[in-house]
């Protein structure tokens, strides 16, 4: 039996750049259904993260005139992550793999096919990894190394430079559904739900159309979620460090009665206001590390639905 295939691209104010990619994402599963690789019932599934201008009216015209296209579109915008979750899981049910890509054409529609293999040699995730940032500024360069780093430090289990780029199957997915949180950052959660898996290389190019819709404070949101969703290394870390602080406040005692005995104590201005200074700096960072994690177990606990979908095409 072919497998059938829902290609799941999250779309965020992109009317300049669907007319481009679009034509070749559908040349692609065309290609894909006419060698036989994938089932005919395979299907680009659009997901519209509550863009501002067209374009859910672009992914609405396309799926009238082309049976290969379906849409969603969520109620408001979502950010990224919970646009791709509502695709996949809109498409669970519908297919046996999933491949979520970026509707900019930074994915490389090409890499598809090797995935695909992957898969049909018995790979239930193939994560799309790319193999060089030459395309990148200098800046995202360097901040996304400094990320894989950190994440690795931390214990969080990602994979070296795979972004969202995947291939999911069904199982896979119905698997991932137990995984409740609201607050999600799928790169770092489909290693966890194990099963067989593989990597394949490809290239990223640069965006097509229109601008990136991650703004730093959306990226430095995204890292500080996938660090707060993965690990409690930064608490641990707090807990050390105060331990070696008090060590220190210790032998800074020991030293302050020594003084004070042999009569050589004299206003010690300088040395108090720094320590003051340096405790209270540490308390603060301490207690906004606690408090990122008490935010997260706040939003967690309200169980509020990660999208609503607000609209569908008709698929039949
Ligand atoms: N995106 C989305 N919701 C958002 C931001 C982005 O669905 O709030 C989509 C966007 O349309 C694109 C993908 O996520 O298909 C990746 O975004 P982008 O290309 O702007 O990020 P970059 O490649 O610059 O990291
Ligand atoms: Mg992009």
């Amino acid at each position: 039996m072919k497998p059938v295939l829902y290609m799941v691209i999250p779309c965020y104010n992109e009317e300049e750049v669907l007319p481009v990619t679009v034509p070749e994402f559908l040349g692609k599963l065309r290609a894909l259904i006419e060698s036989g690789k994938i089932s005919e019932q395979s299907r680009l599934l659009f997901v519209n993260d509550g863009s501002s201008d067209s374009t859910w009216e672009i992914i609405k015209k396309l799926s009238e005139k082309q049976a290969y296209i379906e849409g969603i579109s969520l109620s408001r915008n979502r950010g990224h992550q919970n646009a791709l979750i509502a695709g996949l899981e809109e498409a669970q049910d519908k297919c046996d793999i999933t491949i979520s890509l970026d509707c900019d054409g930074q994915d490389d529609i090409n890499a598809v096919d090797k995935m695909i293999d992957e898969y049909l040699s018995g790979s239930e995730i193939v994560y799309g990894v790319r193999s060089n940032r030459d395309n990148d500024s200098f800046l995202k360069k360097n901040t996304a190394k400094l990320f894989y780093r950190l994440m690795s430090f931390m214990g969080a289990e990602l994979i070296y430079d795979h972004a969202d780029f995947r291939l999911v199957s069904s199982k896979v997915l119905k698997s991932f559904s137990s995984f409740k949180e609201v607050n999600i950052f799928l790169r770092g959660m489909f290693p966890l739900v194990g099963f067989r898996s593989t990597c394949v290389y490809y290239e990223r190019k640069k965006r097509i159309a229109g601008k990136s819709k991650y703004s730093p404070a959306k990226m430095t949101a995204l890292a500080l979620d996938g660090i707060t969703s993965l690990s409690v290394k930064p608490i641990r870390i707090i807990t050390l460090f105060g331990c070696l602080v008090a060590l220190l406040s210790f032998v800074g005692i020991l030293w302050s009665v020594i003084v004070q005995l042999t009569g050589n104590s004299v206003a010690g201005w300088a040395s108090i206001t720094s320590i003051l200074c340096f405790l209270g700096g540490v308390q603060l960072i301490s207690l906004g590390i606690i408090g990122e994690y008490i935010g997260k177990i706040y939003l967690e606990t309200k169980g509020r639905p990660r999208y609503i979908i607000e609209e569908k095409t008709d698929s039949d």
